[in-house]
């Protein structure tokens, strides 16, 4: 077994005993394989071992990744995961499946516009800031609500969810604090008629907390593919 499989099967079973923990399904919760700064080879290394979904932070790598395993396209999954930028969006909307990362209405009408006909909609999470004060991307959880309406009536994409990258907290609880402020504004918008199924939460080292509070995608990178 090559450490990329062994890795991911340790990950796996994390996600189950937490899910357990949790009185959580582990059919519920989505492993993201998040394969940057590493190449093709890990990624084909994690295909082997059975993983389908991979997350890449910088679209240019990504595109470089996702065109060096175009024989696997039809099995591979591929979310950008980082930061975007409106100059960026075209290769996105047509090379990947999925985006995390948006946290503005421009930016989602570009990837809308910009979506191939061929494809289906490109599914999408709006990235929520849960850290009040912290300076990062992501919208202010009190302005999803108009914005989550604005992006599911864009016909280039499919409303799937909220993201969010909560600062490390001290300790479970603390952690797990944070990322259920995430999972109240993924709860007040479906209140609200905004069909979501998915709640991107929880990376290597918090995904337990974030599985505890509603997670139903973790975004694990260096606990399969190793430090960066
Ligand atoms: C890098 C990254 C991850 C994975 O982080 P690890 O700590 O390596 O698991 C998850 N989500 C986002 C948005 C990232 O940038």
């Amino acid at each position: 077994m090559t450490m990329i499989a062994a890795n991911l099967q340790q990950v796996r079973a994390r996600i189950v005993t937490a899910c357990t923990a949790a009185g959580r399904d582990a059919a519920g919760v989505q492993l993201l394989a998040v394969s940057k700064t590493f190449g093709p080879e890990a990624v084909r290394a994690a295909h082997a071992a059975g993983q389908r979904a991979f997350g890449e932070n910088y679209v240019q790598e990504g595109l470089t990744k996702i065109e060096a395993l175009a024989d696997l396209r039809g099995e591979l999954e591929w979310h950008c995961i980082g930061p975007l930028q409106s100059n960026k969006t075209r290769p996105v909307a047509e090379h990947f499946d999925w985006v995390h990362s948006v946290d503005r209405l421009k930016i989602a009408q570009r990837l809308s516009e910009q979506r191939p006909a061929h494809l289906p909609p490109l599914s999408v999470c709006l990235q929520v800031n849960v850290d009040a004060g912290a300076n990062k991307s992501g919208v202010p959880p009190g302005e999803a609500l108009p914005l989550a309406r604005a992006v599911a009536a864009l016909p280039g994409l499919r409303l799937r969810g909220l993201m969010a990258i909560p600062e490390p907290a001290p300790d479970f609880e603390a952690q797990r604090a944070l990322f259920l402020r995430a999972a109240a504004v993924f709860d007040q918008l479906r209140a609200a008629g905004i069909v979501l199924d998915t709640l991107s939460l929880g990376m290597s080292a918090d995904l337990e907390a974030a599985v505890a509070a509603g997670s139903t995608m973790v975004r694990v990178g260096t606990a399969i593919f190793g430090r960066r």
